[in-house]
């Protein structure tokens, strides 16, 4: 008999050829699986405030015994539509010793279980990017952040006056609670333009609405029809991103959400350029004041790549 090797765990094993218990069996093989993570010299598995399947694993070069690299492990099972996602974070400083990457280690996980509240942003604590000026599209991409896509089922609905059998509209039904969790970004886009909100629960999207003229929480179906968009989005996708470790703490951005709402804030203060649907959204999520879309339209008219 012997104990587990992963730090923090007494679990022992049945065998003394075998390192690690089966759960931490399982924790690596999914690791190296889904990431190439080679020469594990340490792990730990611990749970935080946003998520009870968080960890860290150490490791270090094949080649040499230096330098050795801090990655922040977080796990989310498959629920739903939703397919398991394990994201490995790899911390942005490496370390010349074993002693004290697992300092630091021991520092990251202390930081992520413990919640400050209001001025609480977990992400920032482990993103390499967002201490120095970075295009968007480097700090809100994966493993930070996932996209998925909502695949659009058709479904066939028949007129009262036709007769059974015969065809009369096709619309998209999807039920995006099956494919996002609360306060995910959402995307509609068609060729030319998307339309950005955030995802609230109970199938219901807060999204600031150049077509009405201010912020309000309406189901998929509406926030789909809003802003140019008929419902239909044949041509078009929706995509879910979301956050693997949150970049804000998320009573924060209940209570701006609400205070939006209740404000109707930018009521009849869109600007395409500055305030539209995707800086709102960017903002209550990453807190970031950002539009993608604008940015994108900027480099083209002045034919920058
Ligand atoms: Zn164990």
């Amino acid at each position: 008999m012997t104990t587990c090797k992963a730090n923090s765990c007494s679990t022992s094993t049945d065998y003394s050829w075998k390192d690690y218990c089966s759960y931490h069996e399982k924790c690596l093989d999914k690791l190296k699986k889904h990431h190439s993570i080679s020469n594990i010299r340490e792990v730990e598995t611990f749970e935080t405030w946003f998520n009870k399947n968080c960890g860290y694993v150490i490791n270090c070069n094949s080649s040499s015994s230096y330098p050795y690299y801090i990655w922040i492990v977080v796990f989310e099972p498959s629920v739903k539509s939703m397919s398991e996602k394990l994201s490995a974070i790899k911390y942005k400083s490496d370390h010349s010793n074993l002693s004290s990457a697992r300092d630091k280690a021991k520092y990251l996980k202390n930081k992520l279980q413990n919640s400050n509240g209001w001025y609480d942003a977990p992400m920032l604590d482990i993103h390499p990017k967002t201490n120095s000026y970075e295009r968007f599209d480097s700090i809100i991409t994966s493993p930070y952040v996932i996209k998925r896509d909502v695949p659009q089922k058709w479904e066939i609905r028949y007129g009262p006056f036709l007769a059974p059998g015969q065809l009369d509209v096709k619309v998209p039904v999807d039920n995006i609670s099956d494919y996002a969790k609360v306060f995910d970004v959402l995307k509609v886009s068609s060729v030319s333009y998307e339309h950005v909100g955030v995802y609230v629960g109970d199938g219901e999207v807060c999204h600031f609405s150049k077509d009405r003229n201010g912020t309000y929480i309406d189901s998929w179906e509406d926030f789909k029809k809003f802003d140019g968009f008929d419902g239909n989005i044949d041509s078009s996708e929706a995509v879910v991103y979301h956050s693997m470790i949150p970049f804000k703490y998320l009573r924060r951005i209940a209570e701006q959400i609400v205070w939006a709402v209740d404000n109707n804030f930018w009521h009849n203060n869109y600007d395409l350029r500055n305030r539209n649907c995707e800086h709102f959204a960017n903002m209550l999520v990453y807190g970031i004041n950002y539009s993608g879309q604008i940015e994108q339209k900027k480099k083209n008219a002045y034919g920058l790549s």
